[in-house]
This record gives structure tokens, sequence and C-alpha cells, in this order.
């Protein structure tokens, strides 16, 4: 059978106009394919009544007595709330659903509460409905453990619920619906060139989700390019094709540097830049950072110095240690990172030396730098952040490569 998953995320919940967007969604989707299974998340943000924040305010989560199963419990209600009304929403207009639980779509979990991980999925209730041709609307995020207590997949987990669906029930893709016409080559909100990526890898993908980017659940670009399913990110509310993230995005051929090579610019902000002089035990230095609980993002060891960057917040631990230790040290705060990511630039030379050009033309000065085969990274001053996207995007983003 040629089976499509379709989720639809909270904006698309809201209202009873947008669940119409979503049934003609559904509805077009249901001509191409023997079988639609949808996903939903809980309805809106925080402040909607049935959006996961709003259900963990009810209960003070923070400081309740509830048990992890029972707060599991009080968040999984949103989502089996959308999971009803989508399906009142096409039974009203004389279609075929059906609402089901995580668990009554066969979706079993560990007992991890609050961030469960699936362990198998019985297909049966699914297939049967499908058989049926019946339309499964399967509340995200959730699950049932081996005690049948619902669980629940860690925040933003109704991604993965339908990328795991579609593994299980071998989909030919999975859609993801959302409020956006797909990824976007770099945040429009300090990008004015910004544009729609047609095609990227789940590796690219991957490295923006790392590099500060919002984009898609990690966990769930991780099930797909494991089961190479093919996910696309689409629009609710508009025609726009989306972006396909898949395995392989065009020919590998050898590039050069002035082809598109560059698939997006992430940004991350809150950064701190640390070096230390002279000698310390450097041995011991980090692994006592480590025992705080601070990751590195950057590093550079040298002879005579070592430099690194850490989030901000972990700023006074980094200090006290240093102080600790007697290190002769100097930091520089306000730093944000900027990341072109693009598969195509391994091996491809000078790829460096256009970055280094074109910052160096906008006046933006580099504190740090890392790259790996996909990915080279910048440090620079959080002044300077649109400056330098909007600089590298106009250097890199070859025009007829992207759309709109
Ligand atoms: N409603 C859940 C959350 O807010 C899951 C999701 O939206 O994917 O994290
Ligand atoms: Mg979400």
């Amino acid at each position: 059978m040629r089976i499509l998953i379709q989720k639809f995320g909270g904006t698309s919940m809201a209202t009873e106009q947008t669940r119409t967007d979503v049934m003609n969604k559904i509805l077009e989707a249901k001509k191409k394919y023997e079988g639609v299974v949808v996903v939903v998340s809980a309805i809106g943000r925080l402040g909607a009544p049935y959006a996961t924040d709003s259900l963990l305010h009810l209960v003070n989560h923070k400081h309740t007595n509830l048990s992890p199963r029972e707060v599991d419990l009080l968040m999984s209600v949103g989502e089996t709330i959308s999971s009803l009304i989508m399906a009142n929403t096409l039974l009203d207009q004389g279609h075929k659903a059906c609402a089901l639980t995580g668990g009554g779509a066969g979706i079993m979990t560990d007992s991890h509460f609050n961030h469960a991980e699936v362990t198998h999925i019985h297909t049966k209730p699914l297939m049967t409905l499908l058989r049926e041709d019946t339309i499964p609307i399967v509340a995200g995020f959730q699950g049932v453990n081996v005690d049948r207590h619902v669980t629940t997949l860690g925040r933003g987990g109704s991604d993965t619920t339908a990328v795991l669906l579609g593994e299980a029930l071998e989909a030919e893709a999975v859609e993801i619906f959302t409020d956006v016409d797909g990824i976007m080559t770099a945040d429009p909100r300090i990008c004015k060139s910004a544009k729609i990526i047609n095609t990227i890898s789940y590796n690219e993908v991957f490295q923006m989700a790392g590099s500060g980017a919002k984009v898609i659940h990690p966990r769930a670009v991780e099930v797909a390019r494991r089961a190479g399913i093919p996910l696309i990110i689409k629009n609710t509310f508009s025609e726009a094709e989306g972006t396909s993230i898949m395995r392989h995005i065009g020919p590998t051929n050898k590039k050069t540097v002035d082809e598109q090579i560059i698939t997006s610019i992430a940004h991350i902000s809150d950064r701190v830049q640390f070096s230390i002089f002279g000698q310390i035990d450097d041995e011991k230095f980090f692994t006592d950072l480590a025992k705080e609980n601070v990751s590195i993002d950057i590093i550079n060891i040298f002879p005579d110095r070592k430099v690194f960057t850490i989030e901000e917040h972990c700023k006074n631990k980094v200090i006290h240690l240093l102080e600790a230790f007697g290190a002769e040290y100097s930091l520089i705060e306000g730093c944000c990172k900027v990341t072109v990511i693009g598969e195509r630039m391994t091996g491809v030379p000078g790829v460096m030396a256009k970055i280094l050009r074109c910052l160096s033309k906008a006046s933006v000065e580099i504190l740090q730098t890392a790259d790996s085969l996909s990915t080279i990274a910048c440090l620079i001053r959080e002044k300077d952040l649109e400056i330098a996207v909007e600089a590298l995007h106009e250097e890199f983003m070859v025009s007829e490569y992207v759309s709109k």
C-alpha cells in the first residue's frame, strides 16, 4: 500500500478555519495515496488552553507533587484533544476518520517518562483502519509503556511520532506541516535576502539544528535518515512546494567555490570566548569543567595558550574554575557564532578564503573558527551578526539555486 504520513503542528490545529485548511491538505493527499495517516500536535502555544505549556502551567510543574508519570498523562492530553477535534472536522464533512491516542495507534515506549524512547510500533491498528479506507488521526508526542501508562517523547516529539510511523508503515514520505513555506537559507528576521531551500540533506539539517537554526526536531531527522524516508516541510496555509529533506542533494561531482556549495547559514548567540595564557594542568582543568557540566563549543589549543568558547550561562562557572587554578586569562563577552553549512563544500578549495575575504570587506572581525567536512563556523561579535550573515548570504547563495 502506498502510504503518506502528514503531521500538523499546533498553529494548524488552532481554529475551525485552520482545521478546514488541514482537512483540505489531507483530502488532496488522499487523491494521490492509498493510505494517509495524520499525526497532530497540541493546539497553539503557551496561553492557548490545551497547549503543552499551558497544561504544565496548570500544575506549576516545576514544583508539582505529581509524579513524572502523572505529568506525562497531563501533557499527553493536548495532543489527544487535537486528534479528536480533527477527526470531528473530517467526520462532519462526511469523511471516514478515527482519532487514536499514541498507545491506541500501537506506539510502545520504554518507561522514561517525559522523554520516552519508542521501542516498537504495532502496525495492526493503523493498517486495519487504512484497509477500511479510514483516515487515522493519531495524537503525536505520546505512546504507552509495558504497564500501559501513557508516556511522552520529549518536547517537540510529534515530529518524531510522524517519522517513526512512517518507518513502521514503510511510508513513501512524511510531510511536516507548519506555518512557514519551508526551511530557509538563513533566519529571515536578520537576513532580508533569505530564501526557501528546495532540497537539503539529512546531514545538513542536523548541522543546522546544531548550529542554532530552529528547523525540525533533530530526533525526527535521525529516524528519517535511518529509514531513508524523505521528509518534506510544508505550509498548511499555502501551496508552496516546501523543502524536501533527503539523502542526496543533486550530483556530487567536484564543485568549485563559485558554484552553489552552501545550503544555509545558521547562527547562535550568547557565546563567551576565553583565552588562557601560560601553563596550567590542562587535563585537570578540562576534566573539572566537564564535571561542572560546561560544554565547550569551539576550542583551539596552542603550546602557549588555549582559546575556547562556551555558552554565556556557564560563564561564572568557568571564571570560578579559572580563578581556582590561578590561571592567567582574558574573556570576550557578547559573541555569537555564524556557521555556513553545505555538504558540497567537502574537498572544494577556497571556501575559507572566500569567507575571510567577505567578512573582512564587511569589517567583521573573526575571533575564532572551527570547521568540519560540511561546516565552517566563525565566532564574531554579536553587534556584527546581521551584517555578517547578510554578507555571507550574498556571497555564497547562487541566485538560480533558490526559489522565490
Ligand atoms: N506538544 C508537544 C510540545 O509542545 C509536542 C509537539 O508539539 O511536537 O512539545
Ligand atoms: Mg512542534
